[in-house]
C-alpha cells in the first residue's frame, strides 16, 4: 500500500525539528488503486485493491548537531 511521507530534519542536540515536505511513496503493487503499477485488467477494484494510503508517516533525517539557529547562539 502506498503511504505519505512527511520529511523533517531533527537535531539531537537542541531537539528542534524543521521541514514538512510531503511525498507520496508508491508501493508499485498491482493491487493498489493508487499505485503506478495498478492493474489495468478488469477487476473489482473496490474489494481487491487498496483504495487509500496507509496514512502519513514521519521520516526524520536525524542529525546529531544543533540547527543553524542554535549553532549561531541565537
Ligand atoms: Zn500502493
Ligand atoms: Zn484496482
Ligand atoms: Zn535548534
Amino acid at each position: 500500500m502506498c503511504w505519505d511521507a512527511i520529511y523533517s530534519s531533527g537535531y539531537g542536540r537542541c531537539t528542534h525539528q524543521f521541514g514538512k515536505d510531503r511525498a507520496k511513496i508508491d508501493c508499485h503493487r498491482s493491487n493498489c488503486a493508487l499505485s503506478s503499477n495498478h492493474t489495468r485488467a478488469p477487476h473489482n477494484c473496490g474489494t481487491t485493491c487498496a483504495q487509500q494510503t496507509s496514512g502519513p508517516m514521519r521520516v526524520v533525517d536525524d542529525r546529531s548537531a544543533r540547527c543553524d539557529k542554535c549553532a549561531l547562539g541565537k
